[in-house]
């Protein structure tokens, strides 16, 4: 799994820059995955999918 060295937004894949408000948190179901979501896709309210468990959330 080294090749997820960047962190990427989970709603539309785009590389989330370090001066971005954006938020990143566990995955609520598995834990195991750290789910990165950029300050647009906050904004708009888009989902996001776990890369493990495919967990779907708000
Ligand atoms: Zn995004
Ligand atoms: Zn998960």
């Amino acid at each position: 799994m080294s090749t997820f060295k960047r962190n990427v937004c989970f709603s539309c894949g785009r590389p989330v820059a370090p001066y971005e408000n954006a938020v990143h948190f566990p995955c609520p179901q598995c834990g195991d995955v750290e789910i990165w979501r950029c300050e647009r896709c906050r904004a708009m309210g888009k989902t996001y999918k776990c890369l493990k468990c495919e967990f779907e959330g708000p």
